[in-house]
């Protein structure tokens, strides 16, 4: 599959139809969204942006800090003091605090549990929107998070938003996701279920479906499939008269 992938890319890399797209791609925990992300960039020759690494830095922060995750208005009153730096290469994506490489501190359980408190935080979302809408610039990239289609980018070329069976979601987390890209700490099925009924109910622009968005049920597909889903509409919609 790897060795797939790179052709693809090759195939891709210089394809001026697609160069300025915007991929929008949303979902639950677990629902493959980061493997399939990444793996959709690298194919289509297109930066890659994790949303959900800056919503943990800010989180790691935070925490560092001395700041109590459950008090929003301490949340709210720093959340313009760190430094976040974002890589957008697919091969390699980067993200650093204040200087620091915090690329595996924010997969720990302790920032994994804490992020949803952090990212309920109205003046934490207004701050990363615009950095993430800044990395957007002129597009040619790929985005995942959970607001991506209906706030961060709702003019999105290709809006996406995968699903899954829980228990295949809890299954995937437990292997290190769909395809392993991240190496992130086993959540319980029960802190996973927990983190998306916070991240669904949250005030602040909670985790939802774009009503232009495609639904794609991950469930019984395997990475390439799913790759191969999101580029199959991306071209389409890259040929389109009139697209971003
Ligand atoms: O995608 P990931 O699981 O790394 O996201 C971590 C957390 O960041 C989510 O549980 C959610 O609270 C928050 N998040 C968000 N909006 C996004 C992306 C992530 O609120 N666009």
């Amino acid at each position: 599959m790897e060795r797939a992938d790179h052709a693809d890319q090759a195939d891709h890399a210089d394809d001026a139809r697609t160069a300025g797209i915007v991929v929008a791609i949303d979902g639950p925990s677990g629902s493959g969204k980061s493997s399939a992300a990444r793996g959709t960039a690298r194919r289509l020759g297109l930066r890659y942006l994790d949303t959900g690494a800056m919503y943990r830095a800010m989180t790691w922060w935070m925490m560092r800090a001395g700041t109590p995750v459950d008090d929003a208005d301490e949340v709210a009153a720093r959340s313009g003091e760190p430094d976040l730096q974002v890589g957008t290469d697919p091969d390699l994506p980067t993200i650093t605090v204040d200087g620091i490489d915090v690329s595996g501190p924010i997969r720990s359980r302790e920032v994994t549990n804490a992020v949803s408190a952090v990212s309920a935080v109205p003046a934490v979302r207004h701050r990363l929107v615009a950095l993430q809408r800044e990395l957007i610039g002129d597009g040619g990239i790929v985005v995942e998070g959970r607001d991506i289609g209906t706030t961060v980018a709702p003019d999105a070329t290709v809006k996406v938003y995968l699903t899954a069976h829980e228990q295949e979601r809890a299954r995937r987390r437990a292997a290190e996701g769909l395809g392993g890209a991240k190496v992130e700490v086993t959540l319980t099925q029960q802190e996973l279920a927990l983190r998306d009924k916070k991240d669904s109910t949250r005030t602040a622009s909670p985790l939802n479906q774009a009503p232009d968005a495609v639904v794609l049920d991950t469930t019984a597909l395997n990475l390439n499939q799913v790759i191969e889903r999101i580029c199959a509409l991306a071209d389409e919609r890259a040929g389109m008269p009139g697209r971003r």
